[in-house]
């Protein structure tokens, strides 16, 4: 993509490039999302069409008319045709506008549909000195005309044009940051999922703004104002930045971008990871140069997938038929490894002589081959126990292990059982995918990191079992990532301190939920 640096907009330079979009019901409600907002960026749309009433509009801008000192406050009313709350039509919003821009408020956002429906000038007189960003939202598709959307809304003389549109696609989205090339007063803006990384990178690629919400989201694939300026640092990305990220579907739970994202923050590394949801591999191949992506994690469903793509593997990788990690090489090459391998060995080695060591593998899907093989090379005699047999039977076979059937659990003992199958992962917390007497071992280790403490070690620990959290392995591996891409150790103190924040977290707030509808 275009190499334009484009330190300083029409908004002003750094974080101010960052618009935090303020939406709530009241006025209560969004003077205090501006109050916040304002500690993070000087740039706040205020979304005028969420308020309830009238009477909620005048308190808001009697408000900002107060407040406006040192920000930069963007009034929007969108229509529901636009995809907004505001009931007004036939450009009756430019009323609402007028009232803001007399209150402060330096810029208005105008639909393109309003320009079209009404004579030329009136938006201007209406909005008086207010400057205008004229906008086009297509919530089903990218249009296929970019170009000429574009000579349209420039044909209205506003002072910035604002294109939004659900990008279906990684391609789509790199589609859609193109646009910035053409001048410095283009926002670009890639809504959906699958553009969300083209969001965090469209500052970098010239995009005048990059909208980022306050609170609850107001447009698909939004990334909240604090991650982007605290964990995406979308401001400070350059083309120089390398981009990294997790492909797969689902991403959005991934704690990937935390925790790599903590190390290159911690290392001061000039770098981002992204989730992409991606289910067309070969797109995602396609638009990563574009993106400048120089690595990747591989997860569900494309770890198998993701082999017949590279142009080089780690051996112990292709025997294990699965590839986690992705190095997009100088001249653009494709070298897979795998670290769930790592992983698996880091968590159990601290506490067992693995050598001589009997461990059953529970589930024998993608993880289960990586643990298998990383099992019986350090020395174990592994064990796998599946729902199908038959891929029991295969799994054991290829690793030099035994197959075990279910009702066999009862009565053998292991050294350490590994759980590798999704039950009893979030929100699904309540399952364990072992009874109580099928778990006779000194070590349990679940495979699932989310929650932390799964039902099944819960159930290990009260029979006197040494438990260990899946989230142990997932550090393990990222760190391995981490340090193939940067060619440097990882900073794990800082990266664990962020995944283990987040996780522990999540289950106060789950707790603190499930106490609420038990509450009296
Ligand atoms: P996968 O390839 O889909 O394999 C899942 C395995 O679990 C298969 O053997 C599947 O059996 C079995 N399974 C699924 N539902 C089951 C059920 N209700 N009862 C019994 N068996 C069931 O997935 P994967 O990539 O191996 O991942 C498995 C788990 O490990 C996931 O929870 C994943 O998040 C976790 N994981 C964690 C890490 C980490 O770093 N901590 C790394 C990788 C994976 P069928 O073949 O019969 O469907």
């Amino acid at each position: 993509m275009a190499s334009k640096q484009q330190g300083r907009s029409v908004f002003g330079s750094g974080a101010d490039r960052i618009c935090a979009v303020v939406a709530a019901s009241t006025a209560r409600e969004m003077a205090a999302q501006v109050l916040a907002a304002q500690h993070l960026t000087r740039t706040i749309e205020l979304r005028l069409d969420w308020l309830t009433d009238q009477g909620q509009l005048l308190k808001l801008l009697h408000w900002i008319h107060g407040h406006r000192r040192n920000t930069r406050f963007i009034a929007t009313c969108r229509t529901r045709e636009g995809g907004g709350r505001s009931m007004l039509r036939d450009g009756a919003e430019l009323v609402v506008l007028g009232l803001a821009t007399a209150s402060g408020c330096l810029w208005c956002d105008v639909e393109l549909e309003t320009f079209r429906s009404l004579p030329r000038g009136i938006v201007r007189d209406v909005v008086g000195p207010a400057r205008v960003i004229i906008s086009h939202h297509d919530f089903q598709r990218t249009p296929r005309d970019l170009p000429r959307l574009m000579r349209e809304c420039h044909s209205y003389k506003a002072d910035v044009v604002k294109v939004a549109a659900n990008a279906r696609s990684v391609t789509e989205s790199v589609r859609l940051l193109k646009l910035t090339r053409q001048s410095r007063n283009v926002i670009a803006i890639p809504m959906s999922e699958a553009g969300m990384p083209a969001r965090v990178l469209a500052l970098r690629e010239g995009s005048a703004l990059a909208y980022a919400p306050v609170a609850e989201a107001t447009a698909p694939g939004q990334v909240s104002l604090h991650e982007m300026k605290h964990l995406y640092r979308a401001h400070e990305l350059t083309r120089r930045t390398h981009v990294y990220g997790v492909i797969g579907n689902p991403v959005s739970q991934s704690l990937g971008p935390l925790l790599h994202n903590a190390g290159f923050i911690a290392k001061k590394v000039d770098a981002v990871y992204l989730p992409f949801l991606v289910d067309d591999l070969v797109d995602f191949l396609n638009a990563a140069p574009e993106m400048g992506v120089r690595g990747f994690s591989v997860t569900i469903p494309h770890k198998q997938a993701i082999l017949r793509h590279l142009h080089e593997c780690d051996p112990l990788a292709t025997e294990i038929g699965a590839v986690n990690t992705v190095v997009v090489r100088g001249n653009g090459k494709l070298f897979g490894c795998n670290t769930d391998y790592v992983g698996v060995l880091r968590a159990l080695e601290r506490r067992l002589r693995l050598k001589g060591s009997r461990v059953l593998l529970f589930g024998a899907g993608g993880a289960a081959r990586a643990a298998a093989f990383a099992l019986a090379r350090a020395g174990a005699q592994v064990a796998v126990c599946a729902r199908r047999e038959k891929k029991a039977r295969e799994l054991a076979r290829a690793a030099g292990g035994e197959a075990l059937p279910r009702r066999a659990l009862r009565s053998q003992f292991f050294d350490a059982i590994v759980n590798t199958t999704p039950v009893g992962m979030f929100p699904h917390a309540g399952a364990s995918p072992l009874l109580a007497r099928e778990v006779n071992c000194g070590i349990v280790m679940d495979m699932i990191y989310r929650p932390e403490k799964t039902q099944l070690l819960k159930l290990a620990a009260r029979k006197g079992c040494e438990a260990v959290p899946g989230v142990e392995m997932f550090l393990a591996q990222g760190f391995a990532q981490w340090e193939i891409w940067t060619e440097q150790r990882a900073p794990e103190a800082a990266m664990r301190r962020a995944v283990l924040r987040k996780l522990r977290g999540d289950e106060h707030v789950a707790r603190a939920a499930g106490h609420r509808r038990s509450g009296p």
